[in-house]
């Protein structure tokens, strides 16, 4: 049970599928309280990520933060509105963390930190204003709380606690992104980014192959 470069593609590959499957819901809830374009966003974005990892044959010493980088640089340039540059910078600072051939728990955990940091960056919005950081803070904190744990139970605590965050998003009011122009209309809805979230933590876990 390794988080390898391999892991890393997998990882992608089990996302853009999961993302396409979404994508009709994503953008329903991108209705709701934006401009309905999250969904396919989302599959235009790592359909490319998929073709350029494809493109782009693994070399031997491959290092988890490659495949990362690719990830977030395709991301950034396919993607648009605000969710492209602010998974496309989760990405990068992800990347620079995880330069090695091998993920263990702590850097599962930087990984994770890494990502929030980036987004945080980005966005300036913290926990509780309806956005991919409701799903992002609790997933980070979860894997720091789960640190005795193997790499794979590290990463399932995270996918868990970003479900639940992004679930916790319904009653919020929207105080950042497009949603705040709603305002108090706002609540009642889950965070398309938040939910986006949790499914692309949940593929993280599925790529982990069982030893
Ligand atoms: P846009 O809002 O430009 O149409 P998307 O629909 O692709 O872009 O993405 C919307 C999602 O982006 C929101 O659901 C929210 O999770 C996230 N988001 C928007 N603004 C921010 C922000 N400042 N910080 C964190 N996440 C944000
Ligand atoms: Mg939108």
């Amino acid at each position: 049970m390794t988080l390898d470069a391999a892991w890393a593609r997998r990882w992608m590959t089990q996302a853009a599928a999961a993302l396409a499957d979404a994508k009709d819901d994503l953008t329903e809830l991108d209705r709701q309280i934006g401009d309905a374009d999250h969904g396919v966003n989302l599959d235009r974005g790592f359909r490319a990520v998929v073709a350029k990892l494809e493109a782009t044959p693994a070399p031997d010493d491959e290092t988890v933060g490659a495949v990362l980088k690719l990830v977030a640089t395709t991301l950034m340039s396919t993607v648009g509105g605000a969710s492209g540059p602010l998974y496309g910078t989760a990405f990068l600072r992800a990347a620079r963390v995880t330069d090695r051939a091998h993920l263990d728990p702590p850097a599962v955990i930087a990984l994770l930190e890494a990502a929030l940091e980036g987004i945080t960056a980005r966005g300036h919005a913290t926990v509780g204003e309806k956005t991919m950081v409701d799903a992002w803070q609790p997933a980070a904190d979860a894997a720091a709380a789960a640190d005795e744990g193997t790499t794979r139970e590290v990463l399932a605590a995270a996918a868990r606690a970003a479900d639940a965050g992004a679930t916790a998003t319904i009653p919020l009011v929207a105080t950042k992104g497009r949603a705040s122009y709603l305002g108090e209309r706002s609540a009642g809805h889950e965070d398309p980014g938040a939910r986006s979230t949790a499914i692309l933590l949940a593929t993280a876990v599925a790529a982990v192959e069982e030893p």
